[in-house]
């Protein structure tokens, strides 16, 4: 099953995507992620990219066009894949088409996360992440046992730098403009499918995984 998971910053699309790589047995693959560590391992990609990052823009549509196209014809990622932070636009979507017919695959599905815009600020605000073992806490909603310090591995949480107040509105604006025209480009594939992940997480997972029952063929 290939499909992407589509929302804005905050709409849990990670959190989701954790959830899909247990049940369907396919990667995960996150831009986000990859490029977090290209920048954490200092390569030239992660040196090019992390300006951006921490501005809240974009990075440029052919150095992430790269990563994913790599990623993508990696084995693991040949029954299929979910896609989460990318496309964000539409050159990039254009290559994304490109690249699987290519391959002689097409995209099963496009999630579009739905969400308030005040569950998204408490979020992103709140977000603190594991310097370790990547683990994402809430100091409003999902608290560790103990401050500032990751559960699972006992290392220091962090607040990503692009979680500070000026950055989100800045990627939520960068959002609007860059990557909302995606809903309209898949809309009209036939590809779009909305779920409503406000309120409680375990009904909203069940409404995620019933979006894709009839899609699924892994
Ligand atoms: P995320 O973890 O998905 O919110 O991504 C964090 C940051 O990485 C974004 O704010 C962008 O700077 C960059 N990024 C991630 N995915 C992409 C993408 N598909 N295109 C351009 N930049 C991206």
């Amino acid at each position: 099953m290939r499909i992407i998971l589509f929302g804005e910053p905050g709409a849990g699309k990670g959190t989701y995507a954790a959830e899909l790589v247990k049940r369907y047995g396919i990667p995960q693959i996150s831009t986000g992620d990859m490029l977090r560590a290209a920048v954490k391992e200092g390569t030239s990609v992660g040196h090019h990219a992390q300006e951006y990052m921490k501005r809240g823009e974009l990075v440029p549509d052919a150095t992430v066009i790269e990563l994913v196209h790599d990623r993508i014809q990696r084995q693991d990622a040949a029954k299929g894949f979910i896609l989460d932070g990318f496309p964000r636009t539409v050159p990039q979507a254009d290559s994304l088409d490109k690249l699987l017919h290519k391959m002689h695959n097409e995209l099963d599905a496009v999630l579009k996360i739905e969400i308030s815009k005040e569950t998204i600020l408490t979020r992103l605000t709140g977000r603190r992440v594991c310097t370790n073992c990547g683990a994402t806490y809430n100091v409003a909603t999902m608290k560790p046992q103990k401050e500032g310090i990751c559960d699972k591995c006992g290392h220091e949480l962090i607040q990503r730098p692009d979680d500070k107040p000026e950055t989100i509105l800045n990627r939520l604006a960068v959002y609007q403009k860059d990557t909302a025209p995606l809903i309209d480009f898949y809309d009209k594939k036939g590809l779009l499918k909305r779920v409503q992940c406000e309120g409680p997480y375990a009904e909203a997972l069940g409404r995620v995984f019933a979006a894709l029952e009839k899609v699924a063929k892994v």
